[in-house]
Parts: C-alpha cells; structure tokens; sequence
C-alpha cells in the first residue's frame, strides 16, 4: 500500500462535525480566541476552507502565531497539545504561498519524527489547500508530497523526477537521503518547519538532530523557519533558535498551564502482573468512544493487543516494529473510529497525532518523563473537549514520575475512584 493512495475525501471524516469545539464547557475560555478568522486577514480561499471544516474561531496559538507568521517572522511556538498548532503553519504557508506557473518549486518543508505524523500533516494541507484550483481545469494548484522512511526510495524518486510538489513534508532520514542524491531541491525554499521540535532538535535525538542540521545547511539562507512543540525546555529553545533570525518566541503555555482542562487524571496504584485484568476491568466499565492504551515496548503491545482482541475488544497497535503498510493500515483504522476504537500504542504515537474522537488514555506502562506523559494524554481532550486519563503506577520509579508530573504540571492526579462522573469525560452527555 502506498500511503499517498490514501486521500482524505476517500472514507474519512475531517471535519468537525459531532465534537463540541468551542462551545463544550469544559473548553478553557482563554484557550479560543473571540476574533475570528477573518480578522487575520487570510485569503479567501482559506477562509472557505476553514467553513467547509467547522473552524469558527482560531484558538489562542492561532490568534497569537498566525498574524506573526503571516508578517514573515521566524517563530517559535509552544503551547499546549490540540489547540491546534498544525493550522498555525498550514493555513500561514497556504497563505503565503504565491501560485506558480510550471515549472514548480519546493517552497515549503515540513519535518516530523513519525511518518503518521507526516501523513496527517499532509491531510491538514490537503484540506486547507482545496479551493486553490486551476479555473480553467480544476486541478490543485499546490501540490504536497510525503516523503518516508521505510517506504520504497525509488518510488519518491520516480514521483520526485516526474512532478515537483510544492510543499513537502518528510520524516528526516529520507529527506536527507533524496537531498544527497540530488532528486530533491531545496534551493528555492521559502518555509522551514520542523514540528514537535524538541523532538527532533532535544538531547536524546542526536541522529534526527544530524539529519536535521544537513538538510537545513541545504536549504537557501533568506528562508522563514517555524517551529513548534507542546514541551520546549529552556536547553532545546536554544538549539531551535541557531536555525532562526530574530525569532519571535510565542510561549502559550508554560508548566502548569500546560494542565489540559478538559481532561481528568488519576492514577491506581498496582503490580505489574495485575495490569493486565485491571485493564480489563475499566475498558467494561468506562464510557468510550475511543481509547489509547499505552506502552513501554512493542512486545507488550503485540501481547497485550492480542490478549483484548481474544476477550472481543476491537482493539490495534501501533509500533515501530510493524511493516508499513500494517502501520498505516491500523492508522487508518484508528483514524476512521468505527473498526478500531482501542489502539495499543508505544510512544511512537504519544505525539502529534490526533485522534479527535480519543476520549480516554490509559498508560498502562508509565512512561520515562513528564513530558512525554503530556504528550501522551494530551492525545484526548483534544480542542478543549472532554478526556480522562488514567495512568497504572507499578513501580517505585512510576511513583516518582507521578509525583514530578503533579509539581510540574500543577495537577491533583488523585486515585481512581471506583466509579467516574461520565459527565467528566464524554462531551456528548
Ligand atoms: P496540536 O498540534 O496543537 O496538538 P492539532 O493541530 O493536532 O493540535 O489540532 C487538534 C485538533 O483541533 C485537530 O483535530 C484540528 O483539526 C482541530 N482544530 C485546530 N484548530 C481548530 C479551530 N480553530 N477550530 C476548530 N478545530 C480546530
């Protein structure tokens, strides 16, 4: 399977449609913006696009990055996950992007460390791109192009060779390698993004952080970079601000208002071996329209996958260990909600990756900081909706993650009690 077959008019519903944005009440009211989306002055192809997909009004990182961005400012932006970072560069690309005659030039390139990742940050183009038509044909007018690891080279070259896109968004290691053997060209790039840039940039990523640094040394001098993540520590802002000229740094959200509102927290404190049954138990007895189980390794989440689809939950996983097109298989299933509404995931998709009809995560294995605890539940309670997350502390080392992620984050994080509030977590009721 070809993960560019996958177009998101085909079986997906993109819009918003059946989540309470904006109106739910357990929306944090600073976190939507009272302007509107014309007050920032975007084409009028955007702005349509924006009504066919239920946009009403930009959410607080889209009132503060877009009018920034749209002046040409390099940026660098954290705020909290869902609020919906992705629009701030789609729509400010889109924006900016001027209509080319043929031949065709790479303008903009998005990097991300997860080919779902780079997947959906191609739909969210594709959506906001779909009124820049060519009058006389009606074919798109902006092209985007997914490059990733994993997947055939020579088909990127093939593709590459015959059509140039004008937006391309790649996980790094195979952007490089196309940029090294001269297929791609990034000498007319207008747009430098890197997206979940403590993640590529940070510490514990020195290889991306490589790639990253010699693509970038490719790329033209005069060019504007973004970048954005919903954890930034003082070390990686640093790093993020050597690829940019006087950036402007908009940080939404710091500590412990990085708190997601409308999600509810708990703990249950447990061994190991009784994970298994505990788990059980809630996913009988919660409310769910969908739910991520994460954890440590893809063994477990092959095993423990297997152990819910034998007792007849529509459960899948998602690791680094399956083949690709099981990966974007189980994605897509994921994505579309109504085959698969368990994903049993490592932190391969702990972030970025949104799932908006994800109501409730369950780490089932702890994870090793706090920050990646945010990223993980912040995979429900997506744009101010309604979430709860539940996390299984087993260990001494879980104990002390817990007691950091409540000082950091500001956040009660009290046991689970034996019956929940449905109201606290499902928008619907
Ligand atoms: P982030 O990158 O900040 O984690 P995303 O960009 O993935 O968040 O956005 C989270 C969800 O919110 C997505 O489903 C997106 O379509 C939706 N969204 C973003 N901005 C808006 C908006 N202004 N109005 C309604 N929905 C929005």
């Amino acid at each position: 399977m070809n993960w560019d077959e996958w177009n998101d008019d085909d079986d997906i519903d993109i819009t918003n449609e059946g989540t309470d944005v904006a109106v739910d009440e357990h929306t944090h009211v600073a976190d939507i913006h009272h302007a509107s989306f014309k007050s920032l002055a975007l084409k009028p192809e955007l702005l349509r696009a924006l009504d066919d997909n239920g946009f009403e009004q930009p959410s607080e990182v889209q009132h503060q990055c877009i009018p920034a961005a749209l002046l040409g400012n390099d940026i660098l932006c954290q705020a909290k996950s869902g609020m919906g970072k992705t629009a701030v560069f789609v729509l400010s690309v889109l924006h900016l992007l001027e209509p080319e005659e043929k031949p065709r030039h790479i303008r903009c390139l998005v990097l991300c460390h997860a080919r779902e990742l780079a997947f959906q940050i191609q739909q969210e183009f594709n959506r906001f791109r779909k009124h820049f038509v060519d009058k006389v044909d009606g074919s798109f007018l902006i092209k985007t192009k997914i490059l990733l690891g994993g997947t055939p080279v020579r088909q990127d070259r093939a593709a590459l060779n015959s059509e140039t896109p004008n937006i391309i968004i790649g996980t790094p290691g195979r952007t490089l390698q196309l940029l090294n053997e001269g297929v791609l060209n990034l000498d007319y790039l207008k747009f430098f993004v890197i997206d979940e840039c403590d993640k590529l940039l940070g510490p514990e990523s020195a290889d991306m952080r490589h790639d990253v640094q010699r693509i970038f040394y490719k790329t033209p001098h005069n060019k504007q970079v973004m970048m954005f993540s919903a954890t930034l520590a003082e070390d990686v802002r640093d790093i993020c601000k050597r690829f940019m000229q006087s950036p402007r740094e908009i940080i939404i959200d710091e500590g412990k208002k990085l708190r997601l509102h409308g999600l509810v927290q708990y703990y249950l404190q447990l061994t190991e071996k009784e994970k298994t049954a505990k788990l059980l138990e809630i996913l009988d007895q919660i409310d769910f329209n969908q739910v991520f189980v994460f954890v440590s390794k893809f063994n477990r989440a092959t095993t423990l996958n297997g152990i819910l689809v034998d007792e007849g939950f529509p459960s899948i996983c998602l690791h680094g260990q399956l083949n690709q097109t099981e990966r974007l298989e189980n994605y897509k299933k994921f994505k579309g909600g109504n085959e698969a509404r368990i994903m049993v995931a490592t932190n391969l998709a702990g972030r970025g990756m949104d799932f908006k009809s994800v109501n409730v995560v369950i780490n089932y294995d702890m994870p090793v900081d706090e920050d990646t605890y945010l990223h993980r539940v912040g995979r429900a309670g997506r744009f101010g909706t309604k979430g709860l997350a539940i996390s299984f502390i087993s260990s001494p080392e879980d104990e002390k993650l817990l007691e950091e992620i409540r000082k950091k984050f500001v956040v009660d994080l009290p046991v689970l009690p034996d019956t929940i509030d449905k109201s606290l977590y499902m928008s619907s009721l």
